[in-house]
C-alpha cells in the first residue's frame, strides 16, 4: 500500500491517480443514481399511461409493455450531466424504440412538444450544452429525492 502510494508521488502521477480514482466513484455513483431514477421514470409514466405501476405505454411508439421490459429513454443523446438526470428529459420507452431505433428521436420530439412545448424542449437543448458537473453530494441527495418518490408512488397504488 504505502509502496504504491510513494511511486505514485515520486514518479508525478499522483494527481493523475487520484484523478481517475475520484472519477470511478462518480462514475459507480452516476450508475447507481441512473438505476434509481430509471425505476422512478418507468414507474411514473406506468402511472400516466395505465393508471398501474405494473405496465405502461413506450412514449414514441404507443405500445403496452410490462415495467421490466420498459426502459428509461432519454430524449437528448450524449448524457450530459446538465440533462441527464432531469425527468423531463427522461420517459418510458420500449427497447425497439430506445435501443434498436436510436430512440426513435423524430417521434420523441413530437411526443415532447405534445407533452411540454417548443420553448421547453430548446431550453433543455439549451442546458444540454451548458457545461455542469454532477459532485457525489448531489448524487446521494439526488438518490434518496428519488427513493423517496419512489416509495411514494408505491403507497399511491396501494391505496387503489
Ligand atoms: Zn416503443
Amino acid at each position: 500500500m504505502y509502496s504504491v502510494l510513494s511511486r505514485d508521488i515520486f514518479s508525478g502521477e499522483r494527481a493523475v491517480k487520484i484523478g481517475r480514482r475520484n472519477n470511478t466513484t462518480i462514475t459507480s455513483l452516476k450508475k447507481k443514481l441512473w438505476k434509481i431514477f430509471s425505476i422512478y421514470i418507468r414507474m411514473r409514466d406506468c402511472l400516466e399511461t395505465t393508471g398501474t405501476t405494473t405496465h405502461g405505454k413506450c412514449c414514441t411508439c404507443g405500445r403496452d409493455y410490462p415495467i421490466g421490459k420498459l426502459q428509461a429513454g432519454h430524449f437528448i443523446p450524449g448524457r450530459e450531466d446538465s440533462i441527464l438526470f432531469d425527468p423531463a428529459c427522461v420517459h418510458a420507452q420500449c427497447y425497439r424504440c430506445n435501443v434498436q431505433r436510436s430512440g426513435e428521436w423524430v417521434k420523441y420530439f413530437r411526443f415532447m412538444e405534445k407533452k411540454y412545448n417548443r420553448e421547453f424542449i430548446f431550453g433543455l437543448m439549451e442546458r444540454s450544452e451548458k457545461k455542469c458537473l454532477i459532485t457525489v453530494g448531489w448524487v446521494e441527495l439526488t438518490m434518496i429525492y428519488y427513493l423517496e418518490k419512489i416509495e411514494e408512488m408505491e403507497m399511491e397504488t396501494v391505496n387503489v
